[in-house]
């Protein structure tokens, strides 16, 4: 399976990032491996690579069927379940990255960078994957609240344009994009992800 995630899918995190508000052509795209996946509330651990390990938080799409080339308006039959997942990002190699024009791979893809929550029939959250708010606790404290109402590409469009490049396959995950408020993380914070109400994520930073 692959972990397909867009980056700058919400304008006032794009612009807390200092990317281009204007809005792009298409999402950016980006993969992590499969082995970037943490499950069950595992902690993460900061690795020694970063001096700025940061949380995104965002709506992630499960794949059902297999599919390329599929169009926006059949996109909505490639998935029944979301979930909640954090793209865990080595903030002070992305900058690096970005001034350098290198790609993300490292900086995004590795190892347990991406917690993941179960998944939920999207039937149980009202059927509409453009109509869910999200947000991420730390400690007890807000720091992100997401409404996927606000992407600049929707799920259809990414599951679209994506699929002109890759197949989709039974399993592969979408990571749709964070909203405003990412930040670092240090050791002993606890995390804790939600998802219309329902805790999806709980872990701690060691
Ligand atoms: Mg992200």
């Amino acid at each position: 399976m692959k972990i397909i995630c867009v980056g700058w899918n919400y304008g006032k995190h794009a612009r807390e990032l200092g990317a281009d508000t204007e809005k792009p052509q298409h999402p950016a795209i980006f993969l992590k491996p499969e082995t970037a996946l943490l499950k069950d509330g595992k902690p993460v651990y900061i690795p020694d690579f970063t001096n700025q390990l940061e949380y995104e938080t965002e709506l992630v799409v499960k794949i059902n069927r297999l599919g390329r080339g599929i169009s926006e308006k059949f996109a909505s039959r490639y998935y029944a379940e979301v979930g909640l997942g954090i793209d865990f990002t080595a903030r002070d190699m992305q900058n690096e990255a970005r001034r350098t024009g290198a790609p993300w791979d490292l900086c995004k893809g590795f190892d347990c960078s991406a917690p993941i929550s179960n998944f939920i029939p999207l039937e149980e959250l009202g059927g509409d994957v453009q109509n869910l708010n999200f947000s991420l606790d730390i400690d007890g404290n807000t720091v992100q609240k997401g409404y996927s109402g606000d992407m600049i590409f929707s799920v259809d469009k990414i599951i679209a344009y994506v699929s002109e490049f890759y197949t989709l396959k039974i399993g592969d995950l979408i990571f749709t994009g964070t909203p405003v408020g990412v930040g670092p993380v240090k050791i002993g914070n606890h995390l804790e992800g939600w998802l219309e109400g329902r805790k999806m994520l709980d872990f701690h930073i060691k």
